[in-house]
């Protein structure tokens, strides 16, 4: 199963912001669109960094909540980890492990075609196993 697969059940759809903008509108977005992180891209649609809720809360630890009105850029992870829709979903689900994080933006010849969780793959590799599991079982039935 293909990171595709997934994109064709979620959708495409990636929340993104300018670099300028502040924490303060991340959380808003967050907030609003019940997510845990987004792409920060220029205005060009450039990719520029990815800013999890991780950062904002490591952001206030360090500078109290006056880092709300900071831009993003002061925060933003700008090496960010892509996948791409031909990758398998256990690949993903293995570097988001090795890399300790749990969002992937995907891309395609170098443009942002969607977002990928933990979550998502996750649960599509569960349902892949079982569907896996029920296979075997009934081909053994019928053996
Ligand atoms: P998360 O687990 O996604 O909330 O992110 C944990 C940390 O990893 C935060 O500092 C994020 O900015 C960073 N991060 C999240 N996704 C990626 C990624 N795909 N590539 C690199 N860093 C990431």
């Amino acid at each position: 199963m293909t990171v595709a697969r997934i994109l064709r059940t979620k959708g495409r759809d990636v929340v993104t912001m300018l670099p300028h903008n502040s924490l303060r509108d991340v959380i808003d977005v967050l907030a609003a669109k019940r997510i845990g992180a987004l792409v920060i891209a220029s205005s060009d649609g450039k990719m520029q960094g990815i800013l999890s809720e991780r950062d904002v809360v490591r952001a206030i630890a360090l500078h109290g909540a006056d880092a709300l009105e900071d831009p993003i850029s002061h925060y933003m992870t700008a090496n960010v980890v892509t996948a791409e829709e031909d990758e398998t979903v256990l690949g993903v689900v293995t570097k988001m492990s090795n890399g300790r994080f749990r969002h992937m933006p995907v891309v395609k010849d170098g443009n942002l075609v969607g977002i990928v969780s933990i979550g998502d793959a996750i649960k599509h590799r569960l349902a892949q196993i079982e569907k896996e599991h029920s296979e075997l079982k009934e081909y053994i039935a019928t053996a």
